[in-house]
């Protein structure tokens, strides 16, 4: 079994069920296969086939699920990128991962002009319509000696409803997902056929997704936590999408009530803008049975607070794009506990090793390592960083976690945050939750400066709703909540912190913020 052979059993068993709702549009699952069908049909007659690299520079949409699904039918190596990346960024990325064909937005169209000049290996471009004839306006055309380039809707409709596909291999590379990278250049996960069908697998069998339920796919499709969780595990469970193009609460809290969504899939700070927003009512999400965070930590307090202002589930869990991504998540028929990513999910094993690489006892903090059929299969054409990161068997994540003695796992910290003051090691999350346990907090990053006589000293970001609030206030607050060591010696208030287009707040771009401000 693959994605493709278990989406056509959903094709088969609800075939009238709407697969998608998108702005105005409906698609049942047997309009979205034959949809899949002719597009990967169309490719084919392209002149793209299978083993070769594809790029999707598309936000949510059909046109992302169609073509995912369609190239990978064909056998062809998917890329999703962020299209809203720089050029130079896009660029690295088409170059390193031998892209050849891009299917874009044609907003991208002035984009691909600058690009075709100097990534010649890119021989098609396939243009999704926004505008129409948009495609005709484009200079592009003149170009000389390249023809390639196509709208979306001529390759579906050139496409055969009879084509059936090549045979599609387990350890095939099904995606390659390049990561933000901790450090130097941005890294090309692959996930193959397996690592991908077994997590959406075991996530829809741990959240118990069904073909009642209706998933509110806002999470940015190009990241690895929507494709398994909020677009593969509830195409495989015959489960309805409701596409949203962009987090906007009120436009989430609409589309929860307009079509009784069931399940929302979101980070943390997605849950913190819906419980911030005045307009956001209990009755809001009385549909959902439940909400699923991942991505990053969720605040106990914010957990706590949304609960119970909207009276739901809120369920985390932890994953990396090299794992596919989800390795935990906290369970919905045995006590959930709140700060904890959960227990390991069904065919995954998750273990704390030491910095000997040994095991750790319950309770002792080292670094979660992953095993199981959702471990990628090496980074793209770099052998070294692979050797690094999966050793004996063992994916190595880089974060820091703790289990404790009936199985639940805690992120403690990503080992790189890690903050030294005089010696003592200082979580920054952990400084996090107390600050936003605050009631005027409405987010907050902790982070290590440099301090004369301590080598580093703890300090926080503030963005504060009461203007009032002073730093010395807050840092007497946390004074009665942490050891001295911990407690920030200074508090920054600021407007607004960075964040990835995935909603996650960026430590290090905090960091580099920072570092230029005091060099202006
Ligand atoms: P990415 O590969 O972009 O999905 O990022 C993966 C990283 O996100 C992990 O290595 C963690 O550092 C972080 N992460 C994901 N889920 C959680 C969570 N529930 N709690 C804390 N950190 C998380």
């Amino acid at each position: 079994m693959n994605l493709l052979t278990q989406f056509k059993e959903s094709a088969k068993n609800y075939a009238a069920k709407p697969a998608y709702y998108f702005m105005d549009q409906s698609c049942t699952y047997a309009e979205l296969d034959g949809a899949i069908t002719k597009f990967a049909s169309g490719l084919q007659k392209l002149g793209v086939k299978q083993g070769d690299h594809i790029a999707l520079l598309l936000g949510n949409s059909p046109h992302f699920v169609i073509s995912l699904y369609g190239a990978l039918r064909l056998g062809v190596t998917v890329i999703p990128v962020n299209p809203i990346y720089t050029a130079d960024e896009i660029g690295y990325i088409l170059n390193n991962g031998d892209v050849k064909a891009v299917i874009a937005l044609d907003m991208a169209i002035p984009l691909a002009e600058k690009m075709h000049t100097y990534l010649p290996k890119i021989e098609h471009y396939i243009f999704c319509e926004t505008v129409p004839n948009s495609r005709v306006e484009s200079k592009f055309e003149s170009l000389s000696g390249f023809s390639k380039m196509k709208s979306f809707t001529e390759v579906v409709a050139s496409g055969e409803l009879t084509f059936m596909g090549p045979e599609l291999k387990d350890d095939d590379t099904a995606i390659i997902l390049y990561t933000s990278g901790t450090t130097g250049k941005p890294k090309g996960a692959m996930l193959t056929h397996k690592n991908l069908y077994s997590n959406a697998k075991d996530v829809s069998e741990y959240l118990k997704m069904n073909s009642d339920d209706r998933v509110v796919t806002v999470l940015p499709m190009f990241h690895v936590f929507c494709l398994t969780v909020a677009l593969n595990a509830p195409l495989l469970s015959g489960a309805t999408l409701l596409i949203a193009p962009k987090f906007s609460p009120k436009e989430i809290f609409e589309l929860i009530n307009e079509y009784q969504a069931t399940v929302f899939a979101g980070v943390p700070t997605m849950y913190n803008f819906l419980f911030q927003n005045p307009d956001g009512k209990t009755e809001d999400l009385k549909s959902l049975r439940l909400c699923i965070s991942g991505g990053a930590s969720l605040p106990v307090a914010l957990l706590k607070n949304f609960e119970q202002k909207f009276n739901v589930v809120v369920s985390e869990g932890y994953g990396l794009s090299e794992a596919s991504p989800v390795t935990c998540f906290n369970p919905l028929d045995r006590p959930r506990k709140p700060g904890s990513i959960g227990t390991s999910i069904l065919r995954v094993e998750n273990k704390i090793f030491n910095e000997l690489g040994e095991e750790a006892p319950a309770g002792e903090v080292g670094e979660l390592v992953v095993r199981g059929p959702n471990v990628m299969k090496g980074y793209y054409q770099m052998p070294e960083e692979t050797a690094a990161a999966i050793r004996n068997g063992w994916l190595h994540t880089g974060d820091l976690a703790r289990m404790d003695e009936d199985g639940y796992f805690y992120i403690v910290d990503r080992k790189k945050d890690l903050i030294l003051v005089g010696g003592y090691n200082v979580y920054p999350r952990e400084v996090e939750e107390v600050i936003y346990n605050h009631s005027d907090v409405v987010e907050v990053a902790v982070l290590g400066v440099p301090d004369p006589n301590l080598g580093e000293a703890v300090k926080a970001y503030v963005v504060s709703k009461n203007p009032e609030l002073t730093a010395e206030q807050l840092i007497k607050y946390c004074s009665q909540h942490l050891a001295k060591y911990k407690n920030p010696s200074s508090i920054e208030f600021i407007e607004e912190l960075p964040k990835n287009t995935t909603g996650k707040i960026l430590r290090r771009a905090l960091k580099v913020q920072v570092a230029q401000n005091v060099s202006k």
